[in-house]
Parts: structure tokens; sequence; C-alpha cells
């Protein structure tokens, strides 16, 4: 793309609710089951059936709008969108308008500074968020000759997030789409699985001149359900515009769907063929009045953000942007390693340790954290031992951690029946001192001569001379001491 070329990018966000039920009925909403097990009248569509507002669905809506910062409104209400689709029972679709129970909030992301300019976060407007029910599902690949529909996801509540066209790269719309995903599940508000459809993303996009004010003509890319497609799309799409525009013709208003087998972007549906879906107020649903008590009780609710909790360990804790953001991937990972910090005295050494030997215990046995053998205390007795140096880093890794693992008892009790205590007497780190120095003529030369970096081979030899116990720290400054005296 040439330089006087703008993407501007808008992402919409379908999230699928994490309730019990569904949005109108008491079926269940849960991925997985029998096809067609999980409907009832309701969200059949049979006539005369009446829907009935999950209270639930409104709660979950009401907790993600307050975390971006929006207005929730006090009187929403319910429309019909019309069409008709196979997957569609009823032949419409209950949505929100045209005001929605979320409105004008904004999301933080990290700005791409290739096309900023400058390093720094960028607020990301978001427009407005409503609920909305579910479709069904069309089946394909079940058979050669049909099509056959599923009507379990028919009626599963969503929570569409419109975002303002703030969006200025594919790695921004990246970036904006990992942060809300990171809110939605820290939340609970929904469980995120891209895979099966928890989490799903339309983009917009449009160039235009940078010193435009104007918006260009958009296209609509469908069917990304992966951060890296929603990155490949907007990428292709950026390129195929820019061509367009670059060779003097325009770009057409149309919907597009990503083909990721073949990495490009297809034309599904045109802006002459576009439907008007006929909206009118859903005459079975009363407006959606929220009392401000509800709004105040949720707020109340609200655990402390993701972006406020990794500001804060980056400035007590001394943590790097990307050890933060690692740690807070899991709301369940987040809270050991407070609990650990909190027990062990350093944020540090307790990342060190989540990052390092937690993560690799987890992996290992494929479990997640809620099934981590050690409680935080016991852990922290290890790294406290470490942290004033009465145990090696490398002792309590290799020899105490699996023991405590194995269930052989806790770290201290550990590390004196093994025999296990760092040594950081001078005099028995002397006696080793001298003699790797004895057995190493070649080596202590070469130092001498300038060859300064020996000195980590020669501490690893008396390291290894003292069984793995010996303080480091004590180690190099007797041997730069030996080393010194010639
Ligand atoms: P529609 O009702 O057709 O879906 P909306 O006004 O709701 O249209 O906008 C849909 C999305 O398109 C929003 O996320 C918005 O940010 C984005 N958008 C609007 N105009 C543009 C544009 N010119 N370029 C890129 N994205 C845009
Ligand atoms: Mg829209
Ligand atoms: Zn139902």
């Amino acid at each position: 793309m040439k330089p006087g070329l703008e993407a501007i990018i808008g992402l919409e966000v379908h999230v699928q609710l994490r309730t019990r039920s569904k949005l109108f009925c008491a079926c269940r909403n849960a991925y997985g089951a029998a096809p067609n097990t999980q409907t009832c009248p309701v969200c059949l569509g049979l006539p005369g059936a009446l829907p009935v507002l999950n209270a639930e669905a409104v709660r979950l809506g009401l907790r993600l709008g307050l975390a971006l910062g929006a207005r929730i409104q006090a009187r929403s209400t319910f429309y019909r969108k019309q069409y008709f689709y196979p997957d569609l029972p009823k032949g419409y679709q209950i949505t929100q308008g045209p005001v929605a129970l979320v409105e004008e909030g904004r999301l933080e992301i990290p700005g791409d500074p290739a096309v900023r300019g400058s390093e720094g976060p960028v607020q990301i407007r978001i427009e407005r968020a409503h609920l909305e029910e579910d479709a069904g599902k069309s089946l394909h690949d079940q058979r050669p000759d049909a099509t056959l529909v599923d009507l379990n996801r028919a009626g599963v509540p969503l929570l569409e997030i419109v975002g303002s066209p703030d969006l200025r790269s594919p790695q921004e719309a990246s970036d904006y789409l990992k942060a809300l995903h990171r809110l939605v599940v820290f939340l609970g508000v929904g469980e995120g699985n891209l895979e099966e459809g928890g989490f799903r993303c339309d983009a917009n996009v449009s160039l235009r001149p940078r010193d435009q004010e104007a918006f260009g003509t958009r296209v609509e890319v469908k069917n990304l359900n992966s951060f890296r497609f929603v990155k490949q799309a907007l990428a292709f799409e950026i390129g195929r515009q820019a061509a367009l525009l670059e060779a003097g013709g325009a770009v057409a208003q149309e919907t597009r769907g990503w083909d990721a087998e073949v990495g490009e972007t297809r034309s599904q549906r045109t802006k002459e063929a576009a439907m008007d879906y006929r909206y009118f107020p859903e005459p079975d649903l009363p407006a959606l009045v929220v009392a401000e008590a509800e709004i105040a009780a949720a707020r109340a609710d609200l655990p402390e953000l993701p972006e406020a909790r990794a500001r804060r360990w980056r400035a007590a804790y001394g943590l790097g942007e990307d050890e933060a953001a690692t740690l807070l991937q899991d709301p369940a990972f987040a809270a050991y390693f407070e609990a650990l910090a909190a027990a062990c005295g350093s944020g540090k050494a307790a990342a060190t340790w989540m990052l390092g030997e937690v993560s690799r215990t987890l992996n290992e046995r494929g479990t997640g954290i809620d099934a981590y053998p050690l409680a935080p205390e016991a852990l922290a007795e290890l790294i406290r031992l470490v942290e004033a140096r009465h145990l090696s880093f490398g002792t309590a890794k290799d020899r105490v951690y699996p023991a405590l693992l194995a269930g052989e008892g806790r770290a201290e009790a550990l590390v004196a029946a093994k025999g296990l205590a760092q040594v950081s007497d001078r005099g028995a780190i002397e006696a080793l001192v001298a003699q790797v120095l004895a057995a190493n003529p070649g080596p202590v030369a070469q130092f001498r001569a300038g060859k300064t970096s020996l000195q980590g081979f020669l501490v690893g030899q008396v390291l290894k001379a003292g069984g793995g116990r010996l303080d480091p720290k004590v180690v190099n400054e007797v041997l730069e001491e030996g080393l010194a005296r010639g």
C-alpha cells in the first residue's frame, strides 16, 4: 500500500453469554449436545409461544458494559430483525434497537506505532453493545445430498459489541480483539471459545487518503474465527482495496468471506443485494428497564480489571509487559500468582516460578491451576528459602520442588532432611576454589591473559565441586579474589 493511504477498521463482535438457559426460554445453553435436543416451542418459533427475557443475560451484558466504561441505558427495547433463513425458525431474530442496553464504551489497546507514528496506548470507542439471540446452525457436511439444521443454538444469548471505526491496522484489530476476549473470559461473561463460535468477529475495513477526513467505502469481512485470520484477512483486504484505488478504480460496498485455505476474501453479497430487515418493535416483550440499584450492584461486583491489574503488577513487582500479560491469561492462574506473591514476599520471584516450574508442571500434566497440587503457601515456603539464600535456585528447582510435588513434605523439612541447605560459609568455599584453580591451570592462565569469559566456566567447576549447594554469589566473590591474587 502506498504511504498516502490509511486503513480504517471497525469490528463487530458477537459474544455468546455464559448463562444456564437461552435468552427467551428455559432450554439449556450448552455446546455439543445431540442436534435438536435443546429446543422448545419458544426457540422453535411455534405459533403462540411467548419469549421471557433471561435476567442472567442482562446481568452479564451489564457487567461487560460497565467494564467497558459504557453508559448503561435505564430503558432499552427489543426489535425484530426479519429475514428468511432455514436456521431461523421464527423468520426473525430478536435483537435490540434503536437503543441498546450498553451505549458508548471504550477499550484501551497498545497503539500500533507503525501507523500512529508514536508509541503508547489508544482508546478504541465502542458504539454500543446489544442483547440478541443466536440463530441455529446449518450442517452442510453431514449428508452429500442435503443440508441439515440443528436448532440447539437458536435462542442462545449473544451480546453484539459494535466497535467504532477507530482501528488503523490489522495489528490493532487483533490487539483489540484479544483485549476484548480477555475481558469477556476474565469477567466470566462468556467462555470465549473461538472454535465453537462462542466469540465471533466481523471486520469492516475501508481506505482513505491520509489527508482526507471522510471515510472511504467499506467492505465487511465475515467468518473470522481466529485472531490470526482477522489479521490475515484484513491485510489481504487492505492490499486488495489499495490495488483497486491505486489503479484508479473504486471499492464496491459488499460483504466478503474469508477463505482460510486460499488466504483470500471472496465476494458474498453486494450492496444492491443487501437485505431490508424491516425492523419493528417486538410486541411480545416489554422494554428492558434496569434499575439504578442493579447497575450499582453490578458495578460493586466488578473485580479489578486486567489492565489495571497488569499496571499494578508492573509498578509493585517490576514485572515486564509480557510477563504480566501471560500471568493474566487465566483468572485462576492470576489469582494463584497474587496469593503466591503475597505469601513469599517477592512478586518478581513468584512470577519466575509461575512462568517457569508451575507452568511446566501444568503443561506436563495437561491440567489447569485448579488441579495444581501445591497450595500457594507451600510453594512460597520454598521460594522464601531461595530468596533468603538458604537454598540455591538450582537445588530448589531440581531437588526440592519435585519432592514437594510428590507430597514428601514441606520445603524446610525436606531441605533439612536431605542436607540441601546452601553453603555460604567462606572457609568451605575458599577451599573448593583453591582446589578448582589448582586443577585448571590452563583456563586460569588464559583468564589472566585476558580471556575473562572463562570466569563462568570456573564458577561452574566450583559449583559442581560443591554438589550444587554453594551460594553462587559468594563463589563468584571468592573466585575473583583468587584469580586477582595470581
Ligand atoms: P451496519 O448497520 O451496516 O452493520 P454500522 O453502522 O452498525 O453498520 O457499522 C458496522 C461496523 O462498521 C462498525 O463496527 C463500524 O465501526 C464499522 N464501520 C463503519 N464505517 C466504516 C468505514 N468507513 N470503514 C471501516 N469500518 C467502518
Ligand atoms: Mg451491524
Ligand atoms: Zn427453547
